[in-house]
Formats: structure tokens, sequence, C-alpha cells
């Protein structure tokens, strides 16, 4: 036998991880270490302080995909390096990606003959900024053409008070002013009998949203458009429709093909949606279209080199990882029409399973029992004498891993504590099954048990909201 000296690196590496110097030694957290460690304790290291974050499938407060599956990690993984704005070095990525911009168009009904275009996003955040500024832009040359002073006011935008926080960014980025149409009790969307009473010269556009973050119902895009309609015809001042369908994009073609809420109405002028949400991809992807070059004003494109020639790109950001474009690629072409189709409405089935079985225990008013978005919305009876809040009920189940947030409507309704469970692909009818099994003893804890520390039940903002 020959006995060889094991060198010094070797040696470290049959080192059991949690026997290790470096292991066992307090690493500085807030400035760099002196000395480097072993890659596989640094990986571990990080893993370990991750360890306490939940598990994402029990997130049941997210729109966003917590699952994909292994071929399309394994192409996300591997494409990690392509920048996806080097046109140039890329080619293909960008292809890709216009093959996305156009199926999506499709989907939403967009027409050739108005030369639609559009383009991926890092969410719906940066699309809803960019459909914003294209919003301000064409409007600020409509205006002046018509004479109007259009810096003597600061310009509005109309929406309902049920708003993702993205339009409040996009109001204080921008300089436009947030015109909000409170929510009302009867149907917690968009309020069409009062929404053009907030429409004057200086109004960028009204937005309506598809699947509202705080409930899940969709503004009624429809009769918006017919209102915006009517109201076009008396003035020169026309004003158009933005739709927010972070959420409703690339659900409800799938799942209600006979809603009409998209470019098949005549004011609806751009849409934006998240691919990380019903899209099906991890974060980081979303999508913005506009329904011909009329409404995406040249100021705000810029062209980069691509193949020799050049090309129109409108992004905040600059280089990021094409990984989440070709993950989306991966899904839309993996799936088909037919494959999201019954992605969704197995989504919307269980949701409606949960909305039954929550209206069945008697102890909530159920706001959304997941008919619009699979989302269910549901605050505590009033009349009821019930002692625990829902916060607490949020405590109680996380301890057995859901993180169901509890948390106040908007303005106009904020003494409403709602609570909201949003199912996505990955939460079957069997995880629902456990659920309820969960929930109900819960229920029995609270009701039952001498448990609870506090006797106000003031209202706190508590837990995500997106
Ligand atoms: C989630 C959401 C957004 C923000 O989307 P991101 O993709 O997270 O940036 C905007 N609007 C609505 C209605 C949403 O639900």
């Amino acid at each position: 036998m020959i006995h060889k000296k094991r060198r010094h690196e070797d040696n470290d590496y049959l080192e059991p991880i949690f026997g290790t110097k470096a292991e066992g030694q307090i690493l500085p957290n807030y400035r760099l270490a002196q000395q480097p460690i072993e890659p596989r304790i640094a990986h571990q290291l990080v893993k370990d302080e991750l360890l306490d974050e939940g598990s994402a499938r029990q997130n049941l407060a997210t729109f966003c995909q917590t699952f994909m599956e292994p071929e399309a990690i394994d192409l996300m993984a591997n494409t990690l390096e392509k920048n996806a704005i080097d046109k140039s070095e890329y080619p293909q990525v960008t292809e890709l990606e216009n093959r996305c911009v156009n199926m999506i168009a499709d989907l939403w009904h967009a027409n050739d003959s108005e030369d639609y275009l559009g383009t991926s996003t890092i969410g719906s955040s940066e699309a809803c900024m960019l459909a914003g500024m294209a919003m301000k832009f064409a409007w600020r040359n409509r205006v002046q053409k018509l004479g109007l002073d259009s810096t003597k006011k600061k310009p509005n935008l109309v929406i309902s008070s049920g708003y993702q926080v993205c339009w409040e960014k996009f109001g204080v980025y921008w300089d436009v002013e947030l015109r909000e149409v409170p929510i009302e009790q009867a149907e917690m969307t968009l309020n069409l009998k009062s929404v053009m009473d907030y429409v004057d010269e200086y109004t960028i556009g009204i937005v309506g949203i598809l699947g509202i973050t705080y409930t899940g119902k969709y503004d009624d895009i429809e009769q918006l458009n017919n209102l915006v309609e009517q109201y076009n015809q008396t003035t020169d001042y026309k004003v158009f429709i933005h739709v927010d369908g972070a959420s409703g994009g690339l659900f409800t073609p799938f799942v209600d093909p006979e809603l009409i809420w998209d470019f098949r109405l005549n004011n609806v002028v751009s849409i934006n949606t998240s691919g990380h949400k019903y899209g099906l991809v991890y974060p980081g992807v979303g999508w913005v279209i506009w329904r011909g070059k009329k409404y995406l004003p040249e100021e705000l494109i810029f062209e980069v080199s691509y193949l020799g020639g050049t090309m129109p790109t409108m992004a905040i950001n600059f280089s990021h990882s094409a990984s989440h474009i070709i993950g989306q690629y991966y899904n839309f072409l993996r799936f088909g029409f037919e494959g999201y189709q019954a992605i969704h409405q197995k989504t919307r089935l269980v949701a409606k399973f949960l909305g039954k079985k929550l209206t069945t225990f008697g102890d909530f008013d159920v706001i959304n029992d997941g008919n619009d978005l699979p989302v269910i919305c549901y605050s505590l009876k009033k009349d009821k004498n019930i002692h625990w809040t829902l916060y607490d009920l949020s405590d109680r189940l996380r301890m057995k891993g859901w993180q169901v947030p509890t948390y106040p409507l908007p303005k106009n309704m904020d003494d409403v504590l709602v609570q909201r469970i949003v199912v996505r692909e990955d939460f079957g009818m069997n995880l629902a099954h456990d659920f309820i099994k969960d929930l109900q003893s819960a229920l029995n804890e609270l009701n039952q048990a001498h448990i609870l520390f506090h006797d106000d039940d003031g209202l706190q903002s508590y837990g995500f909201t997106h």
C-alpha cells in the first residue's frame, strides 16, 4: 500500500462542516471578513442564515410564483449570465422576448393593424412606471396641441383607492397627482358612479385594475370603457385607460375568456402584467404592451444596437439577467393555451373550495370567495361575540407554517380588517385540505383556550399585502 501524505486543502475538505474553524468562528456581518472561507462552508452558512424564513409554498400572502418545473429551473440557472439588454450579443434572447410580447399581445387581442408594441420588465412596477410615463407624455403632447398650459397644474391620474403601492410611487417619482376614487362597501372595486367626476383636462389617464390586490376583485373595465367613450364624445381633452393586470393579465384570458377587459375595448391603450404572478415564473419578470405606437411617445424610446443595426427599447433598468425571460418563454412553449387554462382552472377550483369552507365556519363574512382572482378575502363577523382578532388567527396559523396576512382595507373602508388567502398553482386540493384542518384547530384553540394577551382590537398594519 502506498502511503500518500494528504495536502492541506484536502484535509480541510474531510473535516465535517460543523467541525471546521470557519463555521465555528463568528464572522462579521457588516464588513468584509479579512480571510476567505471555503465555498462549501460559505454555502452552508448562507443557507443557515435563511433557515427561519418559512416555506414559500405555505406563504398564502403572495401572488408571486413559488414553484417552477426542474426543466425550467435548469434553463434559468444556466442562462443567468445572459444580459437581457445586450441585444447584439444575445440576439436569440431578444427573439424569445419578442415572441413572448407577441403571444401576450395576442392573448389580449391587440390588433396588428395598429402596430402594437411592448417589452419585458422586471415586474409590474416597472411596467406601470413605463405605462404611466407614456400616458403622461402622450397627454402633454395632446393638450399642448389644444393650447392648454400643461405646466399650470399638476397632471393627475385617476385610480381606485384599492391601487397597489407602485402607483403611489409613480405619482411621487414622476410628479403626478394620484386621484383616488374611494372604494365602497357595495362593490369594493372602482366606483363607476363617481369615477368620471375625478377627470379633468389635466388627467393623463384612468387606471383600471384587473384584480385589486386587497380583495382579488376585478374592476369593471368594460363599463369604465363605456363611460370614457361617452366622456370623450363631449370634449377635446380625451382620456384613455391603462389596465393594471398584474395578477389578472395572465389569468383572466384563460379562465374568463368571455370577460371583455382588454384591447377589444377602444379606450384601453396599454396593459401590464407580472410574468411572476399567474404567468407562473419565479419573481423577476413583467410585461407591458401598448395597443399602438400612437400611445407610446417617441421621446421615451431609446435605440440600442442590434445585429448591425439598432432596435427600440424602453426600460428603466439597463443590465439584468435574461433568465426570467427564458423561464417565461419556457412556460409559454411548455403549457400552451390549454396548459395554462388547466392550471388556472384548477387553481380557481381550489380557491372556490376554500371560499365555501370558510363560509361554512360561520365566523367570517366572505368578501371574495375565489370568484375573480383565485383569492379568498374575509372579515370577522361583527355581530358575533368573538374575543380574538384576525391578527390572532394569523399568529395561530403561523405556528403550522402558514403565512396568512391580516390588514385593513384601503381608505374609506379602513375600519374593516380582512384576511386574505392567495391560491397559486402549487397550492393543490390536498394542501387545501391540510390547511382547512389547521385552520379548524386554530379556530378551536382561539375559541376554547385562554390564550389571548390583549383585550383591545385596534387596527394595525401587519404582514404582507403584495
Ligand atoms: C403585484 C401588483 C403590482 C406590482 O407588481 P410587481 O410585479 O410585484 O412589481 C402592481 N399592481 C397590482 C394590481 C399588483 O397586484
